[in-house]
């Protein structure tokens, strides 16, 4: 067992709650290919300790996990003036896996126009979440005659 050592080891920082108020969950962590299983001691505020990890990233992801988990969203949107139709874009950063929905509906219908370059920002602070939009791909403008359409 590894104690959180942010915690556990700091007279200061150490739950004051008892065994009963601390519950355990279970998380596999994403950080890299082997997947560490996590197990997060946690009370209804805050979490006490977490174990399984093997690195200090995947100490981190159980917390976060807990207290606010994100996920990561890459979709395509709807670009004019180009030689494709769609362009891929993502969010700069995870975010709050309940808002995951709602952005990739927010973003459903939106429309760019080339010329564009990875990095641009399509959307800034998509519906208040703090993180922008951007997109991952160039793309240049092109002359009317190779253009398609956007659908
Ligand atoms: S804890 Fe570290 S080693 Fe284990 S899956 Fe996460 S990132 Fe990989």
């Amino acid at each position: 067992m590894t104690r959180h050592p942010d915690r556990a080891d700091d007279p200061d920082r150490r739950s004051p709650a008892s065994d009963s108020d601390v519950s355990t969950h279970v998380y596999l962590c994403t950080g890299c290919p082997l997947g560490c299983r996590l197990e997060v001691d946690a009370t209804e505020e805050d979490v006490v300790e977490v174990r399984g990890f093997n690195c200090r990233k995947g100490e981190r992801y159980g917390e976060q996990e807990h207290l606010d988990p994100r996920r990561p969203l890459s979709t395509t949107i709807w670009i004019e003036g180009a030689t494709i139709r769609r362009v891929p874009v993502r969010t700069a950063e995870p975010i709050p896996r309940d808002q995951v929905r709602a952005v990739a509906e927010a973003l459903r219908g939106l429309r760019v126009t080339a010329p564009v370059r990875r990095g641009d920002v399509v959307v800034a602070d998509i519906l208040g979440t703090g993180i922008d939009v951007i997109v991952t791909r160039d793309l240049p403008a092109v002359s009317p005659h190779n253009q398609l359409p956007a659908g």
